[in-house]
Formats: C-alpha cells, structure tokens, sequence
C-alpha cells in the first residue's frame, strides 16, 4: 500500500489578500526621473500607463514588482530580472512613482558589481523608456480602519512606503498624530529632505524626529537633523506619549532586528507593529530563538529535490530553503528574495514547510515560496 502523502504549508498569520489590480505585466513609460538626495543614489521614476487607462488605486505602503530584460552589456549574458519597488507617493490617478536607491558593492566585496536592477534603473532607463510593471500588491500598508495615531520609523530607502503612509494618512485626516522617524548616515543620505521638512511645517500635527548616526561637517543639528544616533528603542520611550499607536517599520536588518522585537518588549501588541524589509532579510522573533524543546527529536530533516534526484539533511544555519537549494547546487528562479515577487514558488510533493515570513501573494494549491519557509517535516520538493 502506497503511504498518503501529506502536504502542508504554515502561514504564521491570517493574510488579507486581494485579487491583482491587472493579471501579468502592464506597460508603463517613464514620464519624468529625478534624484531625491544631494548623493544621487535614490531616483524617483514617475510611471504612467501606456494603456491611458485610469490606475487603479493601491493601498498606502504596497509596492509594485518589475520584469527587467537587462541587456547583455550590464550581466555578461541578458537576462529577465524581477525586482519589488514601492510606490513612494500618495495613491493618485495620474501616475505610480517609485523611488530606487543604487545598492553599490558589499564594502568587504568591492570587485562584484553593483545591484543589477537599481543600476539598471539609475543608469540605462531614461523618460521615454517602457517598463514591464506587475500590480500592486503587498501587505505592509496602512489600512482604512487603523484610525489611531501613527509612528512611522525608517532609515535609508525604507523611507518609501512611509512616503505613501504619510500622505495617505494626511489627505484622509489633516489632523491626525503622526511621529515620523528617520535615519540616515548624514545630510548626502537624507531621502526627499525639503519634501518631508516642508510637510511638517505645513502640520504641526507631524513630529518629524531626523537621526543623523554620522554626520558630516555641513550638517546642522536643529537644522538638518534633530539626533546624533541612530534610531532605537530608548529614542522612542523618550518621546513618544503613552497612547495607542499603530507602529510602521521599515529599513535595514540591523534596525528592524532591533526595533521590532524592542517595541514588543516595550509591550506594543503586534497586531499594531507592522514592518518590511527590502531584501532578504527576515526579522528574528521572540518564538524563533527556542528552535528544540526538551524530548523533541533532533534528527536531521530530510529535504528531496526530486528533480534533481538530491536527498540531503536539512542544515537549520540556513534562514530558507532556496539558501539551502543554491547551496547544493540546485536552481531555483528567485526575485526579491523577500517573499513578494512570487518567482520562486515551489510545488511541495510531500511534507510541511512553515514560513518565517509572511508571504505577499495568493500561491497556488501545494505551492510554496522557497524564499521564506523552511521545512518543519521531511519534504519533497519538485526542484
Ligand atoms: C517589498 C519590497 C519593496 C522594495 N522597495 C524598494 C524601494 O522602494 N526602493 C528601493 O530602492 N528598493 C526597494 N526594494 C529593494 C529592491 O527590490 C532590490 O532588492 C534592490 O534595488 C537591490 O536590487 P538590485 O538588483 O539592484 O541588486 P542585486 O543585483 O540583487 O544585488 C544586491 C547586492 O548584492 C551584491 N552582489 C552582486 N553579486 C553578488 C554575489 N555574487 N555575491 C554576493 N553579493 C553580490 C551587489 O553588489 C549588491 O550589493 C524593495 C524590496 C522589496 C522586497
């Protein structure tokens, strides 16, 4: 008798999903590109339809995915890229704008290139040029019901989405309370800076506390920035009132690996902490840290890639299984690396995958995103 097989995909909480705004890739043609620092590293691309088709709204905080085709002369072989940027503006009728950062080499790997897609980006696309653009989409957002007060914390490009809140939350409610952080190294960093400054001067309402962790000789405390530090859990005790907030994050790993879990220790539920990270990185929770409990087996899981004809012992250092994959030499198309785009959903033959993060899309039955789950029995995984 052939033994039943079990597949089974946990999701580590309930996701509001809605149906894309379009099915596929619209085109969009860049209408006007503009950089947003003294640095030149963050560009905002304004995108409007080819189609003259009104844009459908999208909820304050949700990105967009792209299919690049990088030609050649940029990776050595072309290639289709698939990269998540978020709209960095209020929703609007006329025009999706986002706001691309260029990610340079690791400092410790000067000899690889830049980010392919950011450089893309900054480099190649000019207005005119058409880019194949995937529906908004997204569970980082600001939804119409949280009405209390917000605490919108950022640093570096993660500014975008706050971008959007900021501008949503104003158009719904001028009066509303809202705390915006933001951190940057210095004044060349400072994203959209007479823009932001200018929004706070129009409302008193608007607490805009700027973090300059290492500013440079220009740079003014009181004028350009209001702290030398970088944003943390004692700044945030130390100003804000005692009040229900709905709490924003999003930024670099380091500060979301220390502001999320800090906010909770603080005793903010997390219905009202939403956070995102652009990349791969995951957010390390209380309930990760025990990985075994006394009297659980330890032995190894076993993962198949039964394409590949690869059976191997699960190596928990890994943070998912498309890490695990690639390093066994096993090809899995991935995009964001972040749980958004979608490129790499799996078929589960068998087993159970438990997420780390929480998916962004509605995946087909007995998918997963290898991006974001590990396995939590032994699985089979057609790969
Ligand atoms: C939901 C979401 C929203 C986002 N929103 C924004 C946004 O609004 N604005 C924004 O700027 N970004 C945003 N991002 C990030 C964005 O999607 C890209 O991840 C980012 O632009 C980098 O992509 P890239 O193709 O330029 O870099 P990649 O080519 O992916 O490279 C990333 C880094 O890896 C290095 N690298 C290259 N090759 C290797 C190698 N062999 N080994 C090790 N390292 C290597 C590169 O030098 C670079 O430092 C978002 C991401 C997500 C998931």
């Amino acid at each position: 008798m052939t033994e039943k097989k079990q597949i089974k995909i946990t999701k580590p909480q309930t996701v509001h999903l809605q149906q894309p705004a379009w099915d596929g890739v619209r085109e969009f043609k860049v209408d006007r590109k503009g950089f947003e620092d003294k640095s030149q590293l963050a560009c905002s691309f304004y995108l409007v339809p080819l189609d003259s088709q009104p844009l459908p709204a999208y909820l304050p905080g949700q990105y967009l995915t792209f299919e690049f085709d990088i030609p050649d002369t940029i990776t050595q072989s072309a290639k289709k890229v698939i990269r998540c940027y978020t709209i960095s503006e209020m929703p609007l009728a006329e025009y999706y704008r986002i706001t691309v950062k260029k990610i340079p080499a690791p400092k410790d790997m000067p000899d690889l290139p830049s980010g392919i897609s950011s450089t893309f980006l900054h480099d190649q696309i000019n207005e005119g040029d058409v880019l194949l653009v995937r529906a908004p989409a997204g569970h980082f957002y600001l939804a119409p019901e949280m009405t209390e007060p917000l605490v919108l914390i950022s640093a570096g490009i993660g500014i975008t989405p706050m971008l959007s809140i900021l501008h949503a939350a104003l158009k719904d409610d001028p009066k509303r309370e809202i705390w915006f952080f933001y951190g940057v190294r210095n004044g060349h960093e400072h994203v959209l800076k007479d823009h932001i400054e200018d929004i706070a001067e129009k409302h008193g309402n608007v607490n805009l506390h700027v973090c300059y962790s290492q500013p440079d000789e220009g740079d003014v405390i009181d004028r350009d920035y209001q702290h030398k530090c970088r944003i943390d859990i004692n700044l945030l005790r130390a100003l804000l009132p005692l009040k229900t907030f709905q709490f924003f994050v999003c930024g670099p790993k380091p500060m979301m690996e220390s502001i999320v879990p800090a906010l909770e220790d603080w005793g903010v539920p997390k219905q009202r902490i939403h956070y995102e990270s652009f990349g791969p990185a995951t957010v390390i929770r209380h309930e990760k840290s025990v990985q075994t409990t006394a009297g659980e087996k330890t032995e190894p899981l076993i993962v198949t890639f039964t394409k590949s004809g690869k059976s191997l012992n699960w190596d928990p250092s890994f943070s998912c299984l498309l890490e695990f994959a690639e390093a066994n030499g096993i090809d899995i198309s991935f995009g964001c690396r972040a749980g958004s785009c979608g490129t790499c959903e799996s078929v589960l033959e068998e087993g159970e995958v438990e997420y780390n993060q929480e998916p962004d899309l509605d995946l087909e039955e007995g998918t997963f995103l290898a991006c974001v789950s590990i396995p939590k029995t032994n699985i089979k995984i057609s790969a």
